[in-house]
C-alpha cells in the first residue's frame, strides 16, 4: 500500500515543518491522489465529498511554487460564495510557509469595491473570490493574471449550478494559457465535462469518498 506520508511528496522542508504543526499527521485520500499529479504540474479534476480535504490538497499545490518576491497574482481560487472564500483563504493562511510572508486576498462581491481595490495595490500573491467580483477587478485593471501559475475552480459544480460559466469562461480568457488549472467539485455532471474540455489541458481526474 502506498504511504500516506506528506514527507513522500516533493515539497519543501518549510512546507512538512508547517504541515506538522497544524497536525496534520497523514495525507487524506483526496489529498493522496490529487497531490502528486499536482506537484508535477498537471491539469486536474478531483471529485470528493464535502470534509474531505480539498482545500488543503489543492492550497499545498498552490503555494508550493509561489514567489514570495514576485508581487503579482500567481495563484487564484474562484469558490461559489463569500463564505466559502473566507473559509479557503483561512486555510490557505495555515498552510502558507510563514517565513515567507505569502499575501493572501480576499475578493468578493457585497462590500464596496473601493478598499479592495487598494489592496491589490499593495500587491498579493494569491487571490480567492467569486466570479463576478473578479470580473469586476479584471474590467476596471485593478486586477492582472498575467503572471498567473495556477487556477482553481473549488465547488465548480455549484459555480455552474449558480450561472457562473461565461463569468468563468471571461475570467479564463485574460489567464496564460500556459497555467495550470485545477477543478474540485463534489460531483461530476456533463456542465463540468464541458467546461474542462473548454478550458483544461490534458485534465488527470481522481475520486475519492469523505474520510467520514
Ligand atoms: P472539503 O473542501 O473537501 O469540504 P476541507 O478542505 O474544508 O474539506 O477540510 C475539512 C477539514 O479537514 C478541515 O478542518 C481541514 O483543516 C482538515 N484537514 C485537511 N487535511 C487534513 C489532514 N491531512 N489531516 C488532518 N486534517 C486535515
Ligand atoms: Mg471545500
Amino acid at each position: 500500500m502506498p504511504s500516506s506520508a506528506f514527507a513522500t511528496l516533493p515539497l519543501s522542508p518549510a512546507t512538512l515543518a508547517n504541515l506538522d504543526a497544524l497536525g496534520y499527521a497523514e495525507m487524506t485520500p483526496i489529498q493522496a491522489q490529487s497531490l502528486p499529479v499536482m506537484l508535477k504540474g498537471m491539469d486536474l479534476i478531483a471529485q470528493a465529498k464535502t470534509g474531505s480535504g480539498k482545500t488543503a490538497a489543492f492550497g499545498i499545490a498552490l503555494l508550493e511554487p509561489i514567489n514570495p518576491r514576485y508581487f503579482g497574482c500567481q495563484a487564484l481560487v474562484l469558490c461559489p460564495t463569500r463564505e466559502l472564500a473566507d473559509q479557503v483563504a483561512k486555510e490557505l493562511r495555515r498552510l502558507a510557509r510563514s517565513a515567507d510572508n505569502i499575501k493572501i486576498l480576499t475578493l468578493c462581491g457585497g462590500v464596496s469595491i473601493g478598499p479592495q481595490i487598494g489592496s491589490l495595490e499593495h500587491g498579493a500573491h494569491v487571490i480567492v473570490g467569486t466570479p463576478g467580483r473578479i470580473q469586476e477587478h479584471l474590467k476596471k485593471g485593478s486586477l492582472k493574471l498575467d503572471g498567473l501559475n495556477t487556477l482553481v475552480l473549488d465547488e465548480a459544480d455549484r459555480m455552474l449550478d449558480m450561472g457562473f460559466y461565461d463569468a468563468i469562461a471571461e475570467i479564463i480568457g485574460q489567464t496564460p494559457s500556459k497555467r495550470q488549472t485545477l477543478l474540485f467539485s463534489a460531483t461530476y455532471p456533463a456542465s463540468i465535462k464541458q467546461l474542462s474540455a473548454t478550458f483544461m489541458r490534458d485534465p488527470q481526474q481522481v475520486k475519492a469518498e469523505a474520510l467520514h
